[in-house]
């Protein structure tokens, strides 16, 4: 019978894999604790008007990448394709958003129907910040910053450029999107297909085409920037003087609209050139208006999600995972003679007790070879058990290199001392 497979696009993480991912979430989360963000949980799926109403009818995503099924009860319900819209939910849902300011964080799967390629797949991760209740730029300035810093601690703020860009409000967008239809119209036989039918549905998106003729004619299309009202202009040159100061660097690009339909004033990617055509690692903006679009009073928000699979790639295309991160174990236990092995899980225990935060693995398997079989598990220390006259002796290696044999009351001591040294 022929096996089953995953479906494509979703892709397994296996054991080599995961150190990288949990290194990965590990450092995001202590930046943002040290910012003060609470994490917050939602469910995987969501009833699919959340994503119509939030993402918007005209957009990639609602209009042909979503997970959409019906349940027993004929109900219509969405694997969710991003996490901004279930966070807004559950926020209003349990009265955390009115009148208050959040700031939280979300993790997990998400799902669009995409052509799988490498950075993109039809279940990956994301990592996102929300924030609620804060208007002044300062908190577009904070998201930005906090992203920096998680760069600049996995080592990879000079391989990631941060784009910038203001949407204005409402209005500013309308008058622009008028202008901008009527320019394009001018060329419309030269446009690519995508652009022409976007044109119509939501053309703003058409400044995202990498079309080359498309391009050229959008060389001397009307910019969004001529657009924006006061209140936007000095949003946006309060954000740009706090990045300043925080000596973060940015690119103005007129022609970052983002594909979500929610976004107000500011917007912003992180890019890299290392990854080929799935660049953006990381992107968000404010959606002012967007409680208010899911039925709740007017309350601002900014956030960011960035793509997991992306960030782990980028990781791994420069090396700088520390190697300390891409191993499970510290120190492996076997026993040397058939008369020790009854030792091995015992003294893994005490070891356990004594030295908290040493991970620990045991030898449950046959004794032959049992010296390169320790060494063939990657092992930095080794600790081999025998048994004499005055009980359990055990002889500590760093990998081919003999440290010293101790009886057992003297192993807590030495194994500590040596695991501060691999550390
Ligand atoms: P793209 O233009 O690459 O399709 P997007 O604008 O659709 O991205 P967002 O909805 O802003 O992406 O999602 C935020 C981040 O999540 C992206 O910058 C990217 O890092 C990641 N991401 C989005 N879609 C995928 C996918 N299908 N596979 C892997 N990562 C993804
Ligand atoms: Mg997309």
């Amino acid at each position: 019978m022929a096996k089953v497979k995953a479906i494509r696009g979703m892709n397994d993480i296996l054991p080599h894999e995961t150190p990288v991912w949990q290194y990965l979430e590990r450092q995001v989360r202590a930046v943002l604790s040290s910012y003060g963000y609470s994490e917050i949980r939602m469910p995987i799926v969501e009833q699919t008007d959340l994503f119509k109403r939030s993402i918007g009818e005209v957009t990639d995503i609602v209009e042909k990448e979503m997970y959409t099924f019906e349940d027993r009860n004929g109900e219509s319900l969405t694997l969710r394709p991003e996490g901004t819209a279930g966070c807004v939910r559950a926020g209003e849902e349990h009265g955390l958003l009115f009148n208050q300011a959040q700031r939280f964080w979300y993790q997990g799967p998400m799902f669009r129907y995409e052509k799988p390629q490498k950075g993109r797949y039809r279940q990956f991760h994301q990592i996102g910040v929300e924030t609620f209740g804060m208007s002044a730029a300062d908190i577009d300035a904070e998201v930005i910053m906090l992203s920096a810093r998680l760069w600049k601690n996995l080592g990879i703020l000079d391989a990631v450029t941060l784009q910038l860009n203001s949407l204005g409000s409402n209005e500013n967008r309308l008058k622009y999107k008028e202008d901008l239809v009527e320019y394009l119209m001018q060329f419309h036989d030269r446009l690519d297909d995508d652009s022409q039918r976007r044109l119509k549905s939501n053309p703003l998106r058409v400044l995202d085409s990498k079309n080359e003729s498309t391009q050229q004619i959008l060389r001397d299309a009307p910019v969004l920037a001529d657009y924006l009202d006061d209140e936007s202009r000095e949003h946006f040159s309060r954000l740009t003087d706090l990045l300043d100061q925080a000596g973060i660097h940015y690119e103005i690009n007129s022609r970052l609209v983002r594909g979500l339909d929610y976004y107000c004033k500011t917007v912003f990617e992180w890019v890299t050139d290392k990854l080929g055509a799935q660049g953006t690692v990381c992107a968000g903006g404010r959606y002012d208006g967007l409680v208010q679009q899911l039925g709740g009073k007017a309350t601002p928000g900014v956030g960011f999600a960035m793509g997991i699979e992306r960030l782990v790639l980028l990781l791994e295309t420069l090396n700088t995972i520390p190697e300390s991160e891409k191993v499970s174990f510290d120190l492996y236990i076997a026993a040397e003679s058939k008369e020790a092995q009854s030792d091995v899980m015992q003294c893994g225990e005490f070891l356990r007790d004594q030295i908290p935060g040493l991970r620990i693995k045991t030898h449950c398997a046959g004794l032959k070879n049992i010296n390169s079989k320790a060494r063939q598990t990657g092992a930095k220390l080794i600790l081999l058990l025998q048994k004499g006259e005055a009980g359990v002796v055990g002889t500590l290696w760093s990998e081919a290199e003999l440290i010293a044999q101790v009886p057992l009351s003297g192993l807590p001591s030495l194994v500590a001392q040596q695991w501060q040294l691999i550390k």
